[in-house]
């Protein structure tokens, strides 16, 4: 697809060569503005009060040196980002990612996402995305603590539980959320919902762990009813290993479908007898070791080496949670080829463009990454909520608001994909329901802000 229309067309040229160098921004760009479209054509007001244009330009983004010092005594320097994209409907919110290939492209990129996710949720949090290009993996605890000190030491200068409220994503996980807050604490002499993700015993949500993933599997759920399926009886395979996929593949296999592959960064491991979670919860949550291991452990089970092969594995359902762009459109071929009926990405735009066109053009049901995945955030609202009034819910609670919501957000997309004449179409339903609430807000507020 392309722009028919020329002020979306203009706005996109803008940012493209303003952020020439920022390839993954840039593609999260295109996707939504080729796609509310249909919105922008019937409301001018939208377009004289350069509300788009606004929507593109983050409202502040800091970048900031690290050092801490490893075991050996040797000074380290990394890079840390808070990217605070959009505050138009409530406190920026969006989790910290430790990663070496962390860069500005990808911390603009989530950032953008996560306004129109965090919109979807019906929550008050606007958009915002952080982290580093350290890298956890092989680092000792007292590396990460001494890392995670430092980060923080500059970060806690621009948040603040009515201001900024980051949380975990790919490497920031209990642990290191953990050394953050405590750090933010000893700072400001303050207890308050400064962070997500926490740990149960200070502040954390029961449910917030399974959130992102049980949530992927609802609204999966959603959208198979939708169209008269089910889980039950259904192939299923999820690629990563990490938070997401965990608890995608554990509310999938409680649905009724076998999961047959999950993978790493290192490979995937396929068991045709569905895969034993309590040895992946072993493996990755508590050894922190290679998923290779699985076929050590586990009798049938085979590992191959090599990220994409896992979507040449027959199923019916394919469930991305490991990382962006990890389905191309070969790989998108292969998942047709086989009879998959349908896709929802756990991770953040693992599917590249062209590979949702052939998804789309395919008739496969498609639910977009910040519809599907935003059960996370949500949670992570959900705790914010805990924290302010100082009262904890109990997981079944919990597990029920994020139903709720996730059964709302799969209504949202549907409706809004029908009322703009894009029925079926979920990507667009997604983001013309996330658009319109923060483009109102913007105007509501006026310009100078
Ligand atoms: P984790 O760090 O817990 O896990 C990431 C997993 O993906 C690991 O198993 C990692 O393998 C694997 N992985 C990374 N790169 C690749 C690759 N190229 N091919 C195959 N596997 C790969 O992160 P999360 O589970 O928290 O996050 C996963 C995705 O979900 C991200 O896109 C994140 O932005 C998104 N997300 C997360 C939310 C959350 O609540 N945690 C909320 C919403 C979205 P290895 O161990 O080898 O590195």
């Amino acid at each position: 697809m392309s722009f028919t229309n020329s002020y979306l067309a203009s706005v996109y040229e803008k940012v493209a060569t303003r952020d020439a160098d920022q390839p993954e921004f840039l593609q999260a760009v295109k996707e939504v503005l080729e796609t509310i479209e249909p919105v922008v054509n019937e409301r001018p007001d939208l377009v004289n009060a350069g509300v788009i244009d606004r929507m593109v330009e983050p409202e502040r983004v800091i970048v900031f040196r690290v050092s801490w010092v490893d075991d050996a005594g040797k000074v380290q320097v990394n890079r840390g980002f808070r990217v605070q994209f959009n505050s138009a409907i409530g406190p920026y919110k969006g989790g910290l990612r430790f990663h070496p290939s962390v860069n500005l492209s990808i911390m603009k990129f989530l950032g953008f996402e996560q306004c129109f996710k965090n919109s979807l949720t019906g929550l008050p949090m606007g958009g915002g995305k952080g982290g580093s290009d350290f890298d956890p993996k092989g680092k000792s605890d007292g590396e990460v603590m001494r890392f995670c000190q430092s980060f923080m030491t500059e970060l806690e200068k621009h948040i603040g539980q009515f201001t900024d409220v980051p949380a975990g994503d790919i490497g920031v996980g209990a642990r290191e959320v953990g050394y953050l807050f405590g750090q933010y604490k000893r700072l400001r002499n303050e207890y308050s919902g400064v962070m997500t993700g926490k740990g149960i015993p200070y502040g954390g949500s029961l449910a917030r762990k399974q959130a992102t993933g049980y949530g992927v599997c609802y609204y999966m759920n959603e959208m198979l009813k939708d169209n008269g399926l089910t889980f039950e009886g259904k192939t299923a395979v999820i690629s990563g290993s990490g938070n997401v996929a965990i608890y995608c593949a554990e509310k999938a296999t409680t649905y009724g479908a076998k999961v047959v592959a999950m993978s790493d960064s290192s490979g995937y491991v396929y068991d045709a007898n569905g895969i034993n979670l309590d040895v992946i919860k072993q493996i990755k949550e508590v050894e922190r070791a290679r998923i290779s291991e699985y076929a050590k452990r586990v009798d049938g089970a085979v590992f191959t080496p090599g990220c994409n092969g896992i979507w040449t594995v027959k199923c019916d359902l394919a469930m991305p949670c490991a990382t962006q762009n990890e389905i191309n459109a070969e790989s998108a071929q292969a998942l047709v080829d086989n009879g998959c009926i349908a896709v929802a990405e756990g991770a953040n735009m693992p599917s590249t463009p062209d590979a949702i066109s052939i998804f789309q053009s395919n008739k496969l049901l498609f639910g977009p990454a910040k519809a599907a995945n935003a059960g996370g955030v949500a949670t992570s609202g959900l705790e914010m909520t805990q924290n302010s009034i100082r009262l904890s819910w109990s997981f079944d609670e919990v597990d029920e608001k994020l139903h709720g919501i996730m059964v709302n957000i799969y209504a949202a997309c549907a409706n809004a994909a029908k009322a703009y004449g894009r029925e079926g179409d979920l990507v667009a339903g997604a983001n013309i329901a996330g658009f319109i609430k923060i483009a109102e807000s913007m105007m509501a507020q006026g310009v100078a802000y």
